[in-house]
């Protein structure tokens, strides 16, 4: 295992330059000064889930939401704020982009991303000379979903073990851990810039989970424990903040993506519905000193308006700006100008797009709120706030009045939906494809009028039917979710999360077969969908078909560039037949698109050790250490990438942290006493050996004359 010292050089010279290409990249486009030479630091947080009946300062009398509340009472709150689109993912493309769904397209969990014609604010807060980072506690919000732009930091970091046994729309870390990472970033942020940061905490999202003592103090109603619980992590970053000197000077806003049913209108969670429920978030601004009085702004207003408001607030002139369609709330929040009466548009494509039902589409004004479906419903929210009573027979004039604003907004801003494709396919994948069962395309399940469609309304209990068969699956109660999930599929022929997640649970059950099957079926229904593409890739991979699994990779990454999992698969494929060089490639570009996720930095320090590439191979490699747990394979790669770059010390210690994780890991065993007979420890190197006999017969032989 010799090595050669140009090539070395040679290869961290690379890797510098690919380092420094990447830093350039992320530096503030050339002459964009700052506009403000001492802009007040920002930072966005969006707690998922949240309703704000659930905080204090909206009336809460059950819930302990002392942060929250003292950041209203000394900020500006709006009451009601509503959320675009009640589904985590497009609500914060909303947010951060200040676009409709419908411009976009953004619309559901069937998206592929933020595609690349839209512009985050993250972009303009870089542009305008901020310290950008992002804290985000939810797979839903990985980079994977284009939202990295912009962000120097984007901290999306989860457990990758959750990968191998999560359906990965279920990855999630707790605040205190997303907290921790915000509160090392803020020690150690660049200095002599303002910040903007966007911390995202999910906890309030199901399951309800709260850890003690909220578990107890909350029995009975978790999920105002899980929103207690968040509380006292704000708590922690507002008093970070404090003792810094730096909340005086900052603006903080704080949000929701969207509420949580809890079974009001027989909805338990959000995203099917879009009653108040879960439209209504809370919305605070809470500004520096001497900016603005605390006062509370009569809605409705959107979530929308964030974005542009905050432009306002900053004096920003940056092109987004003209991206924006929400309408700022600055004069509001600065308590110059009066509140204007407006139709407030909320969606939700998710019956549709994922059922083959209607979508629902609704304007709130002051007083009512239009919900346009198969069956309209009108609701007078003054006088009824639960939205029980539908007046839509008795008010058909404010009906009408209603309905025609929201197709003026929609002619106003739907477009054709942008793309985030990836690479185009070639011909022989898509041949490939079609043998493999694959309908290249298909219509789009719906378009257009809705009114033939089935009203989500009246389809309720088929949606509980797919809830709880999710919920068995994850019990682990897989042949009563199967045998539900049977009786779905009759029901709803064109139903394709039924044939999908029939196949998620063969896959758990390790029917790899009896997946495919239903992953195919799936996509017969949604040919795009990116979770059963990757599905089956998984299925092939399992049975050692790296050939068939091919294809679907190449697929998942036509539809989603930005797919770490896909190039990791290719990578795993490219290895499974000889083709190191491309592997290595691929395990690349997974590293790329999340630095984060430990198998791919692994993986590719791995080729590249068998390239004989150690320089290059340690940062990967140290990269994988940090972010991944204990890994006696991992720790003895590691090794020989430092036995062969002149480190013997850090070498022996990698070998020893191996043997403590697999004390029989004879390979490992070998390469230590190496390690000892290079550094001239020729007794210690012969007692290593003496073990590595006693384990492995065959390395005893081959490397016996050495150590004699
Ligand atoms: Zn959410």
């Amino acid at each position: 295992m010799t090595n050669s010292k140009g090539q070395l050089n040679l290869h961290t010279k690379v890797l510098a330059a690919i380092f420094l290409a990447a830093t350039a990249a992320s530096q503030p486009a050339q002459n964009s000064e700052p506009t403000q030479v001492a802009s007040p630091p920002v930072l966005l947080i969006t707690v998922d889930t949240l309703r704000a009946d659930r905080l204090g300062c909206y009336g809460a009398k059950r819930v302990k939401t002392p942060a929250m509340d003292r950041l209203a009472a000394q900020g500006i709150r709006f009451d009601p704020a509503l959320a675009q689109v009640p589904i985590t993912l497009p609500s914060h493309v909303v947010i951060l982009s200040g676009t409709y769904p419908m411009t976009n397209g953004v619309r559901d969990f069937t998206s592929s991303g933020i595609p690349p014609s839209v512009g985050l604010i993250s972009e303009a807060f870089e542009r305008q000379g901020f310290a950008t980072a992002a804290f985000v506690s939810a797979f839903v919000l990985d980079a994977t979903w284009g939202f990295r732009r912009g962000f120097q930091v984007y901290d999306d970091h989860f457990d990758p073990r959750q990968f191998e046994t999560e359906n990965p729309g279920n990855i999630q870390r707790r605040g205190a851990e997303t907290v921790d990472r915000l509160l090392t970033w803020l020690r150690g942020r660049p200095t002599g810039k303002p910040f903007f940061v966007w911390l995202h905490l999910y906890d309030p999202h199901s399951p309800y989970d709260p850890p003690e003592p909220f578990r107890h103090e909350y029995a009975g109603h978790l999920y105002d424990g899980e929103v207690a619980y968040t509380d006292t992590q704000l708590g922690r970053v507002f008093g970070y903040l404090r003792d810094q000197g730096i909340y005086d000077r900052m603006w903080i806003v704080l949000l929701s993506d969207h509420g949580e049913s809890l079974g009001e209108h027989g909805e338990d969670e959000h995203g099917f519905f879009i009653y108040n429920s879960t439209l209504r978030v809370p919305l605070i601004f809470k500004p520096p000193q001497g900016a603005a009085l605390p006062h509370v702004v009569e809605g409705p207003v959107g979530t929308i308006d964030v974005a542009p408001t905050l432009f306002d607030l900053l004096r920003f002139q940056d092109p987004l700006r003209r991206q924006f369609q929400g309408r700022s709330l600055a004069s509001l929040v600065l308590g110059k100008g009066a509140a204007q009466a407006r139709g407030v548009y909320s969606e939700t494509y998710y019956p549709r797009d994922s059922f083959g039902w209607s979508a629902l589409r609704s304007i709130s004004t002051r007083r009512f709120h239009f919900i346009l479906a198969p069956r309209p419903e009108l609701y007078d929210v003054g006088a009824d706030p639960a939205e029980r009573r539908d007046l839509y027979a008795q008010r058909s004039a404010e009906a009408a009045a209603l309905r025609d604003q929201l197709s003026d907004l929609e002619r106003r801003y739907a477009g054709p939906a942008p793309s985030a494709a990836g690479p185009p396919l070639s011909a022989e994948t898509l041949e490939k494809l079609k043998s493999l069962g694959y309908v290249a395309y298909s219509a789009p399940a719906a378009q257009g009028e809705d009114s033939s469609l089935p009203d989500p309304k009246d389809r309720l209990k088929v949606f509980k039917s797919i809830l709880r068969a999710t919920d068995l699956a994850s019990a682990g109660r897989l042949d009563e979710s199967n045998a539900l999930l049977r009786i779905v599929a009759v029901q709803e022929p064109k139903l394709y999360l039924a044939p999908f997640l029939l196949g998620e649970n063969a896959a758990r059950a390790r029917h790899w077969e009896e997946a495919q099957h239903q992953f195919l079926a799936c996509l017969k229904l949604n040919p795009t969908f990116e979770q059963a593409i990757m599905g089956l890739a998984r299925a092939d991979l399992a049975e050692g078909k790296a050939q068939d699994a091919r294809p679907w990779l190449e697929l998942a990454l036509h539809q989603n560039s930005h797919n770490f999992l896909a190039y990791y698969g290719l990578g795993l494929v490219a290895r499974q037949e000889h083709r190191d060089e491309d592997a290595r490639r691929y395990f690349q570009s997974a590293a790329h698109e999340k630095p984060n996720y430990a198998p791919a930095q692994q993986e590719l320090g791995i080729v590249l050790v068998e390239l004989r590439r150690y320089g290059e191979a340690l940062g990967p490699l140290e990269q994988a250490a940090k972010f991944g747990p204990p890994n006696p394979v991992l720790a003895n790669y590691l090794g020989t990438a430092y036995a062969n770059t002149d480190q013997l010390g850090r070498a022996i210690q990698s070998y020893q942290t191996a043997l403590s994780l697999k004390e029989d890991y004879a390979a490992a065993r070998l390469n230590l006493a190496f390690a000892y007979l290079k550094s001239g420890e020729r007794s210690r190197a012969g007692r290593e050996f003496r073990t590595v006999c006693r384990q492995d017969e065959k390395l005893c032989q081959e490397f016996r004359s050495q150590f004699e």
